[in-house]
């Protein structure tokens, strides 16, 4: 068991901010997790992946565990569809790769979103349509407070609109994460963006499918090892009926979806354009000039006046339409 002290986490986090962690663990099998877990039970406990979706505003006074569990393997198959149990930190993207390349279809509108195998299912990641909870059929976890090992069926993930049971409770550790995909494929229309990208080739094939997704995030998306930042930063709203009608008669152009039985969905780069915060920046952080919900990073280390100038969104957001933004990423 491997325990350092003292570590700098700026590798460790896509807004590259500086923070130190009081401890640091790497644990490479489920065994070396729960030993850690239940040595340095009273630290309190963060765990990371790629760092793709947090950051850190101050030193982390407790215990960082950054799994390193490896591994894929093909449980079970038949003619219609394949098993594959994931390590969680094999990269989301190599994973994606991985069944495409071998015609396993229902991860392909997830290529190219950065970040590990065991965060997918923490905000149930979602892209063009598609959510990483339609697939997964099992969530293998550690408790963090008894070292227990406990997995969670689909239905027991407690899965919504970019959130889970893990989400809610930052309670477990997922260690691996067993999917079910297709052998076949068909491509259903689900997506403008997408649709556009592939308006030649109307049936296209699962490859094409998964390029035309990295094309279209290529051309959208600032890179967040040129320009560090978090992806989208804050959730799309979900309105009342009230908040709806209020929203609608201050902007009449609002896009508002149904919900179901949530409510309403609008959206949150709408509301931050309108709020005159895209592209605007302050000093070294700012909002990517393409996208109004991408909050970029222009070269400060200090996690404060990234969370100022976030906290400035919400306020003006709120000020004008009294919507609350609240975020996606992780801010500590
Ligand atoms: C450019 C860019 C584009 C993005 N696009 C999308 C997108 O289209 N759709 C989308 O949904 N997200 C998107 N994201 C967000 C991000 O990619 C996802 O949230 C991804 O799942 C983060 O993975 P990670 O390994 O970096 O997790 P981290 O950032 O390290 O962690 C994220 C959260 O998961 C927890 N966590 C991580 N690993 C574990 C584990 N093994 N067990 C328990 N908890 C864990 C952490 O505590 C934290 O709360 C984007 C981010 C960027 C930078």
């Amino acid at each position: 068991m491997n325990v350092q002290q003292h570590i700098q986490l700026q590798p460790y986090n896509s807004f590259r901010t500086k923070a130190l962690a009081k401890l640091f663990a790497q644990p490479e099998t489920v065994e070396e997790l729960q030993e850690i877990l239940t040595t340095y039970k009273s630290e309190n406990k963060l765990i990371i992946g790629h760092g793709y979706n947090l950051f850190f505003t101050r030193d982390f006074d407790g215990l960082i565990i950054k799994p390193e569990i490896y591994g894929l393997q093909i449980l079970e198959e038949n003619d219609y569809w394949v098993e594959i149990e994931a390590g969680a930190s094999e990269d989301w993207d190599a994973f994606v790769e991985f069944c495409v390349s071998r015609g396993y279809s229902g991860i392909e509108n997830l290529s190219l979103i950065p970040g590990t195998v065991g965060a997918a299912p923490i905000q149930n990641i979602g892209a063009y349509g598609a959510e990483v909870k339609d697939v997964i059929t099992l969530v293998k976890t550690v408790e963090t407070g008894s070292g227990n090992v406990k997995n969670f069926t689909n239905a027991e993930c407690d899965f919504t609109y970019r959130n889970s049971i893990f989400k809610q409770t930052r309670k477990y550790v997922i260690t691996s994460v067993i999917f079910r995909l297709q052998k076949s494929f068909s491509y259903v229309e689900k997506y403008a963006d997408l649709s556009r990208e592939l308006k030649d080739n109307p049936h296209p094939l699962l490859r094409e499918v998964r390029e035309a997704v990295i094309n279209v995030r290529n051309r959208k998306l600032p890179d967040p090892e040129s320009l560090p930042n978090a992806g989208s930063f804050f959730k799309n709203p979900i309105l009342t009926k009230e908040e709806k009608e209020n929203l609608l008669a201050l902007l009449p152009d609002a896009p508002v979806y149904n919900a179901g039985t949530d409510g309403f969905k609008t959206s949150a780069a709408y509301l931050i354009e309108k709020a005159g915060y895209k592209g605007k920046r302050k000093d070294n952080v700012g909002t990517y000039e393409h996208h109004a919900l991408i909050v970029v990073n222009y070269g400060t280390e200090n996690g404060k006046e990234i969370s100022d100038f976030v906290q400035d969104i919400q306020h003006e957001v709120k000020s004008k339409f009294d919507i609350g933004l609240e975020p996606e990423v992780w801010m500590f």
